[in-house]
């Protein structure tokens, strides 16, 4: 028996038992019998609400699921080159002259003026117009004093 039959039967006793609504002791009875009903009808709309919710909550679990797949598989696809340009910010790519792979040169490489190419060991050169605004800052700190 779930709590509204149980109410219902209580329900059902009361009137049995013909209790007198005219003494206060018959009033007080009934009327609890009555709020007893009204709360097994709350408890049991509270609880068919809950359930809704709980296939709400499913479903979201499972599309975050899928989302989570999803953007952990785009992760692992971005190769080294890409993870790199993402958090590097100021990233330069140069094509190394003896081998072809593409290396990739950060401030300290800039400043330096070579790199070793990591492909083939060969030593490259370069140059970059100072003009370029990426480090101007330090340029001007350093000519000011
Ligand atoms: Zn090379």
């Amino acid at each position: 028996m779930n709590v509204t039959e149980k109410a219902a039967y209580l329900k059902g006793l009361a009137e049995g038992l013909a209790i007198d609504s005219s003494t206060p002791e018959g009033k007080l009875l009934l009327t609890m019998v009555d709020v007893m009903g009204e709360m097994a009808d709350t408890i049991a709309e509270m609880s068919e609400m809950i359930d809704d919710l709980n296939d709400v909550v499913d479903e979201l679990d499972e599309d975050l699921g899928e989302l989570e797949a999803d953007y952990y598989a785009f992760d692992e696809d971005m190769d080294e080159e890409d993870e790199e340009d993402f958090d590097g910010g100021a990233l330069y790519e140069v094509t190394c002259a003896n081998c072809g792979d593409k290396i990739y040169l950060d401030d300290e490489n800039l400043k330096e003026g070579s790199i070793e190419c990591p492909s083939c060991g060969k030593t490259l050169e370069f140059s970059y117009d100072e003009s370029d605004d990426f480090d101007e800052d330090d340029n001007e700190a350093e000519t000011e004093e």
